[in-house]
C-alpha cells in the first residue's frame, strides 16, 4: 500500500521510517525546501547552534532508528549533570546539596514512600493543574521554588495552567518500560538521560533522510498539502502537521478537528551567545532554569559545550525564552532579545562579558500548551473522532507527546497498529 506522510519534520521521517519498515511505500510531502521541521545544526564561526531539540533522551526506540541508519548517540558528559534553579532563594544547585535542605528532603521522602507503596494516593486526578497537584504531593515550596521552573522550561507553560495529568501521568502508569541494551558483552543498563549525535541533531535528520531515499522513499520537497482530496482517497495518509489551523483544513468536518482548532500554542525563543569563557564566574554543569517573577524573563539557559563534547572552542550559551509573554518577545528585534539575555545572565551570575557572536532563532506556535483545558478536550474525544476517516492517522505533539523519545515511541505503537 502507499503511504502519503504530510510534513518532514522529525515526526513525519519518523513516521515514514515506521511505514516503510511496515513494507509499505511512501511518500513524504514537506511545504519547505529542507526538511527536519523545527530541528537544525546550524555551523557557525564559534561552533554549532541547534535552533530546537538538543537532544534526545535515551530509549530503546530512539536506540533503534540511530543504530539502523548508523549514528552514534553520544551520551551527555559527566559535568551535565548538574543543574541549576534560580529562585528567590538564590541558585539552587541539583542533585545536592539543595535536597539537604531539611523541609525538601522530609517532603520528598515522604512523596517516594507513598509512590512506592500507595502510588494513587499521589497520582495526579483529573483535571489537577501542576500547582494543585504538586502543593497536594509536595507542598508549596517545593512546588513554586522547584517544579513550577522545572516544568515551565521545558513546557513553556505556568504551572497554574498545565495539565498534572498530561505531563506527570506517565510516571504513575502501572506498566513501567524496562530499558535494557544488548551489546556483545551481554545485556548492559543503557546509558541514562540526554544523547545527541556528536555533530548535533542534524546530523540524524541528514542520515534518516537518506536511509529514506535509498530504500526508495519518495520526498517531494515544496510542495504544501491541503486538502485531502489533494492525495489519492483510497491511499493511506499520516498527518504530523501539529498546527491547528491545518488540521482543521485537512478535515474541516469532524469533531477531531474542531477540538484542536482550539488547542493554544506557544511560541519559542532561542539566543545561543558565544563568549569567551570566564573561569571565576561561568556557571557550569547543564545550565539553569528560571522562576517566575524572578528577576529574568528567560525560561531556561543551555551550557552547550558542558552539555556534550566538541560543540563549540568557547563558552557558549543557548537562552530560552517564551511562554505566556511570548506574543510580546516575538515582536522584539534580534538586537533586543540579545540585549535581554544579557541582563539576565547578568541576574544570574553577574557578569557584563560582551559576546563574541550570536544566533537568534524565532519560533511562532512551537509547542502546544498542555494545559487542563487541552486535557479536557482530549478527554473528550472518543476513538470514533479519531477514527472517523480510517485512511488518516494523526500524529504529532499536540496529542500528548511531547518530547522526541516518547513522540518516537508514541509514533512506532500508532503506526504498527494502524498501517
Ligand atoms: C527551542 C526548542 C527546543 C526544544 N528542545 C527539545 C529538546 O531538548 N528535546 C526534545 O525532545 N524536544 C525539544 N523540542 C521539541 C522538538 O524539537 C519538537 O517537538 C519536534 O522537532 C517537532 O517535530 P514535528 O515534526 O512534530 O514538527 P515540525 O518540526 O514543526 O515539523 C513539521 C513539518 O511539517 C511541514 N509542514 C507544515 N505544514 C505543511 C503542509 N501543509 N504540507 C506539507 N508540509 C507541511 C513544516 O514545514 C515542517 O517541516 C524543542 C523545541 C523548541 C522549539
Amino acid at each position: 500500500m502507499r503511504v502519503h506522510v504530510i510534513g518532514g519534520g522529525f515526526t513525519g521521517l519518523v513516521a515514514a521510517y515506521h511505514a516503510l519498515k511496515r513494507g509499505h511505500e511512501v511518500t513524504v510531502y514537506e511545504k519547505d525546501q529542507r526538511l527536519g521541521g523545527m530541528i537544525q545544526t546550524l555551523e557557525t564561526p564559534f561552533g554549532l547552534v541547534e535552533t530546537a531539540a538538543n537532544a534526545f533522551i535515551w530509549n530503546p526506540e530512539i536506540s533503534e532508528i540511530a543504530g539502523k541508519i548508523g549514528v552514534e548517540l553520544k551520551p551527555a558528559k559527566t559535568g551535565a549533570r548538574k543543574r541549576y534553579i534560580f529562585n528567590s532563594s538564590g541558585t539552587l544547585c541539583f542533585p545536592w546539596p539543595s535536597l539537604f535542605r531539611p523541609v525538601f528532603f522530609l517532603r520528598i521522602f515522604f512523596f517516594a514512600f507513598r509512590y512506592v507503596f500507595f502510588r494513587s494516593l499521589v497520582a495526579p486526578r483529573p483535571f489537577e493543574s501542576i500547582r494543585v497537584w504538586g502543593t497536594r504531593v509536595f507542598g508549596s515550596s517545593i512546588t513554586v521554588e522547584v517544579l513550577e521552573p522545572a516544568l515551565q522550561g521545558i513546557y513553556a507553560g505556568n504551572g497554574t495552567r498545565l495539565s498534572a495529568s498530561l505531563i506527570m501521568g506517565r510516571f504513575f502508569s502501572k506498566q513501567p518500560v524496562r530499558m535494557t541494551r544488548i551489546t556483545k558483552r551481554g545485556i548492559q543498563p543503557p546509558p541514562r538521560g540526554s544523547v545527541a549525535p556528536e555533530k548535533g541533531m542534524g546530523a540524524f535528520i541528514g542520515a534518516l533522510h537518506t536511509y529514506l531515499k535509498g530504500r526508495g522513499v519518495t520526498f517531494v520537497l515544496g510542495s504544501e498539502v491541503k486538502s485531502r482530496a489533494q492525495l489519492p482517497s483510497h491511499e493511506f495518509v499520516i498527518h504530523t502537521v501539529s498546527h491547528s489551523h491545518v488540521r482543521s483544513q485537512f478535515s474541516p468536518y469532524s469533531n477531531f478537528a474542531e477540538t484542536m482548532s482550539a488547542l493554544e500554542r506557544i511560541s519559542v525563543i532561542t539566543a545561543t551567545l558565544f563568549f569567551q569563557p570566564n573561569k571565576t564566574k561561568d556557571l557550569r554543569g547543564f545550565g539553569v532554569l528560571f522562576g517566575r517573577d524572578q528577576g529574568a524573563r528567560a525560561l531556561g539557559v543551555l551550557f552547550n559545550e558542558d552539555i556534550f563534547a566538541k560543540r563549540s572552542q568557547v563558552r557558549s550559551e543557548t537562552w530560552i525564552y517564551g511562554g505566556e509573554e511570548s506574543e510580546h518577545l516575538m515582536a522584539l528585534s534580534n538586537t533586543e532579545l540579545v540585549a535581554t539575555a544579557l541582563k539576565d545572565r547578568k541576574t544570574l551570575q553577574g557578569s557584563s562579558d560582551e559576546p563574541l557572536h550570536y544566533q537568534v532563532t524565532k519560533w511562532k506556535d512551537a509547542l502546544p500548551y498542555y494545559t487542563v483545558e487541552l486535557e479536557r478536550m482530549l478527554f473528550q474525544l472518543t476513538n470514533k473522532d479519531f477514527e472517523e476517516d480510517q485512511k488518516i492517522l494523526w500524529l504529532g505533539t499536540d496529542l500528548g507527546s511531547l518530547g522526541l523519545s516518547r513522540l518516537v515511541a508514541h509514533i512506532k505503537t500508532r503506526v504498527e497498529a494502524s498501517l
